[in-house]
């Protein structure tokens, strides 16, 4: 059932898994400001409470704690499932719970939005590419993914996430959404989580050297966090069943991130080379032409500015 709120603005049920992450969180503060009713459901394996604390006395929201790898019953009219790890460090601590999350969180997930007829939108990612031997990536390429690699538990996870959602339209009708996501940063990102700009903000505010896996060579394109919520929120209020990319396609070499984050924070600091970790993509860059021909999206913050404001709020994070 749907409501009018006051604002015009349709009023729905909406379930965020993994909603006490990075990404979930910040699309919490969004639909919330736009006065939906909102459930976050995760089992805080990477999630904290305080990413969602704000919310917790509003009568629009609810909290539940609960493992997506098991089935819940509940009433919603859309569901964004973006309950899994993220970073390599945390999906590869344990691998085949990272395998049971994508495969058994995803089916349990569009289970439920088959009961209730619910919309249903799956966080993928730019890893279903792998180590791609195309650049940049647009989502008619299939990818050069290790089956059988250390980060397979992700990449083929969310693969098969993918022909999960894919079937349910195909066989049940479900209407889905498929956003892959290209590596986004921002407020909110772990200091701990090993990705590498929270790494390198880090590593430079603490006065560390800043570590670069092999010799830096390697590419990446980063979104800033609110560019990525306004492209996932587009996304599920389109008609487009099929995988979508949304990222920044501003590619820059992790060499040229560190001297870039240096330079801003402690231009003395030393780079230290640590060996590149096995299967580490060479080269990630969205093509994006979908999401602006479709969606009329397209990122707006750029990377300076969305690099300053990480930084100051990790150093609100670090004078706590
Ligand atoms: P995150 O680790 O901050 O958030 C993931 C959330 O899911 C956490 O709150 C965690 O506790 C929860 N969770 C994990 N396993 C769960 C389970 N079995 N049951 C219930 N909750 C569980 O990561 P994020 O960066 O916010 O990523 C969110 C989603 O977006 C993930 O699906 C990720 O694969 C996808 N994604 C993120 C990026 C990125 O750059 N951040 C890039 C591509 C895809
Ligand atoms: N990386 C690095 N130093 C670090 C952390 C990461 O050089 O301290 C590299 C990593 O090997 C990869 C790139 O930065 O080549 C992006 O890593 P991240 O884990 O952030 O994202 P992903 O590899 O999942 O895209």
């Amino acid at each position: 059932m749907s409501l009018e709120n006051k604002n015009n603005y349709i009023t729905q049920r909406n379930l965020i898994t993994g909603g006490a992450g990075f990404l979930g969180s910040h699309l919490i503060d969004k639909l919330m400001n736009l006065n939906q009713q909102v459930i976050c459901l995760d089992n805080y394996f990477t999630g904290e409470k305080s990413n969602i604390q704000k919310w917790i006395k509003h009568p629009n929201f609810e909290l539940i704690r609960h493992d997506v790898t098991e089935p819940i019953q509940l009433e919603v009219d859309k569901i964004w499932h973006l309950a899994c790890p993220a970073s390599p460090i945390h999906y590869q601590q344990n691998p085949i719970k990272t395998s049971k999350t994508s495969f058994l969180g995803t089916y349990n997930m569009l289970g439920l939005a088959r009961r209730v007829n619910a919309k249903f939108l799956l966080a993928s990612t730019s890893e279903i590419y792998g180590d791609p031997k195309v650049n940049p990536q647009s989502e008619d390429y299939y990818g050069n993914v290790n089956p059988v690699g250390i980060r397979s538990c992700y990449d083929e996870g969310k693969r098969i996430s993918e022909t999960l959602c894919s079937d349910y339209k195909r066989i049940h009708n479900l209407d889905v959404r498929i956003i892959r996501i290209f590596n986004t940063y921002g407020p909110r990102m772990k200091p701990t989580d090993g990705r590498v700009i929270s790494n390198f903000i880090y590593q430079a505010l603490s006065n560390k050297p800043i570590t670069i896996n092999g010799n830096g060579n390697q590419t990446r394109s980063f979104c800033y966090v609110e560019d990525l919520i306004e492209g996932m929120i587009k996304l599920m209020n389109s008609d487009i069943n099929t995988p979508v990319n949304i990222g920044n396609p501003n590619q820059i070499k992790i060499i040229d991130l560190a001297k870039k984050i240096r330079q801003k924070i402690n231009p003395n600091l030393e780079l230290k080379f640590n060996p590149m970790p096995e299967d580490d993509p060479f080269q990630r860059q969205p093509n994006i032409q979908k999401a602006k021909e479709k969606l009329g999206w397209f990122p707006k913050t750029s990377f300076e500015e969305g690099l300053e404001m990480t930084i100051d709020w990790f150093i609100d994070l670090i004078n706590k």
